[in-house]
């Protein structure tokens, strides 16, 4: 990783989408930042296509597509991307991945009866009931703060039974479907946007923070992560090409002023 402060102005001009995860990204301890919310506001008057994409819940997503200043949201770590059309009256879109399968399904049941068994202090998550495609279980949200190696053991457990499961900065999130974060990004900024696979893949930044981003940071060539990242050395095998040196929000707010800092000035939107 590089500072942000070094990405060229050339490929800062050419950004037209900033994705970004949510939680230890935009949030600290479990609050979103003044700084970054101010950043998204920023980033969104100046005319870039803004998209959280997050393990958080179909509920959250709800909100977020209504009430944040993004262009679309994707949740449930791929399973779905919500978005609203506010050319007249506001009106959401919803759409699920194809791969997506609901959170009854009896293998995502015997994980969590043998995650809660096996592994001391985990719990399922407090928006698990908000939740349509994924079982998310808690190691770090609330108290107890379990280690790192039982949210490696609680994933390992997960992919034994045969599910997908990524860890978070808070959770460890499992799922039965065949997508992850960046598929559904993908899939999302083509259809919505007409973003080419390719072509296009300079005009994105992402920005994460945690194993659960990996696929974007590996995908995206101008991927950045907020100064916490360096917490998951030891989990981490694909890096971002640009770090802030701040952490979590204000990480991020420093990565989106870089950004606009390097770009020539627009009429705002
Ligand atoms: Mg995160």
């Amino acid at each position: 990783m590089i500072p942000i402060e070094e990405m060229t102005p050339s490929d800062a001009e050419g950004v037209r989408y900033i994705l970004m995860d949510i939680d230890d990204t935009l949030t600290r301890e479990g609050r979103l930042m003044d700084a970054s919310y101010q950043a998204l506001w920023d980033l969104h008057r100046a005319g870039l296509k803004l998209v959280p994409v997050t393990g958080r819940s179909a509920g959250w997503c709800d909100l977020i597509a209504r009430e944040w200043p993004v262009d679309g949201v994707i949740g449930e770590n791929g399973a779905l991307a919500f978005w609203e059309e506010r050319d007249n009256r506001p009106l959401l879109r919803q759409d699920f991945h194809p791969g997506a399968v609901r959170n009854n399904h009896p293998v995502l049941e015997r994980i969590r009866r043998r995650v809660l068994e096996e592994v001391p202090g985990a719990r399922a998550a407090k928006d698990q009931f908000a939740r349509l495609f994924d079982l998310a279980v808690d190691f770090a949200e609330e108290e107890p703060v379990l280690s790192l190696d039982a949210a490696e053991k609680i994933r390992l457990i997960a992919e034994a039974e045969g599910a997908r499961a990524k860890v978070s900065s808070i959770h460890v999130n499992i799922w039965m479907g065949a997508y992850d974060k960046l598929s559904m990004a993908e899939h999302f900024l083509s259809g919505r946007f007409g973003w080419r696979r390719g072509a296009g893949d300079r005009e994105i930044v992402f920005v994460g923070d945690s194993p659960n981003d990996e696929p974007m940071f590996a995908r995206f060539p101008l991927a950045c992560a907020v100064a916490n990242v360096r917490r998951y050395a030891a989990l981490i095998k694909h890096w971002p090409a640009f770090a802030a040196s701040r952490e979590c929000g204000e990480g991020f707010a420093e990565i989106a002023a870089a950004l606009l800092g390097k770009r020539a000035p627009r009429a705002p939107i």
